[in-house]
């Protein structure tokens, strides 16, 4: 049976685990070639080797340019080209803005602002070669409203959202399409080790579908950006969140 995104090369940042490795498993069903970036080796690798030979891992640190250009290299040598990317690495920090050290800022700018500027260019050379493509920026809720705390998160995810349009309306004619998603609470690692559970709890009764969101979840929206399903689709956001960011 065709796979929705049979012919597609996609590059994954942070897909060792959580929403990038979801991503991972439910594209290579899906007919795709993926290569999964991270930096955490082991695990990236180990779910590498569980999708099989579609599927390759490299490290990437999304802050590190060097990183980007052998990751996309990879995924052209392995795979003959790169159509697609998803910029989903990420860290959280949940400091208001008092408590935000110049250090967090620094960091939390570095990995999930710096890091998708980085993948826009490093991709996107390569996408153009391959005629065209989809890129999907993970933001967040979090980059379309406030939500307490996180400022430096929001900071980045609001960035990331009009990055987002900018590469969409400069790439538009050369077929490259660029749209960013944006989850509410969703159950992955960042959430279990950095949101209190009380945190979580009041989110869950304010959020009207009731309750958090799943990384298949998520990787399901991210599949239709990345299909040429939303072909018409680009500089837009997919907001993921429940309901929450609708009241
Ligand atoms: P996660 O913590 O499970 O996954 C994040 C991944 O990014 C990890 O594998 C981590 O190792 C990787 N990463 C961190 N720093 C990196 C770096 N410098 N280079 C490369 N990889 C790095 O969390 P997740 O929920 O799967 O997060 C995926 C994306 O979704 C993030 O951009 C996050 O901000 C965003 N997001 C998450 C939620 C949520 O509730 N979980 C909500 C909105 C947006």
């Amino acid at each position: 049976m065709a796979g929705r995104l049979d012919g597609k090369v996609v590059l994954i940042s942070g897909g060792a685990r959580g929403q990038g490795e979801a991503e991972g498993r439910l594209f290579a069903r899906e007919g795709a070639k993926v290569v999964l970036g991270d930096v955490l080796d082991r695990d990236g690798e180990r779910v590498a080797r569980e999708i099989g030979s579609s599927a390759i891992y490299v490290h990437l640190d999304v802050t590190q340019p060097a990183d980007w250009q052998r990751a996309v290299d990879t995924a052209v040598r392995s795979f003959g080209k790169l159509t697609t990317l998803i910029n989903n690495a990420g860290i959280l920090r949940m400091e208001g803005i008092e408590d935000t050290t110049l250090e967090i800022w620094n960091q939390v700018l570095a990995v999930n602002q710096t890091g998708t500027f980085l993948g826009l260019k490093h991709a996107i050379p390569e996408i153009r070669k391959a005629g065209g493509g989809s890129i999907i920026n993970i933001s967040s809720i979090a980059g379309l409203i406030g939500v307490g705390a996180a400022s430096a998160y929001q900071s980045t995810k609001g960035a990331v959202r009009i990055l987002t349009k900018s590469a969409a309306v400069q790439y538009a004619k050369e077929k490259i399409r660029v749209n960013s998603i944006h989850p509410g609470v969703i159950t992955t690692k960042m959430v279990i080790e950095g949101i209190d559970p009380e945190a979580r709890r009041m989110f869950e009764l304010a959020t009207p579908l009731g309750r958090e969101g799943t990384a298949d979840e998520m990787a399901y929206g991210a599949l239709f950006l990345a299909s040429d399903e939303s072909s018409y689709m680009t500089g837009a956001e997919l907001v993921l969140d429940g309901g929450y960011s609708a009241q």
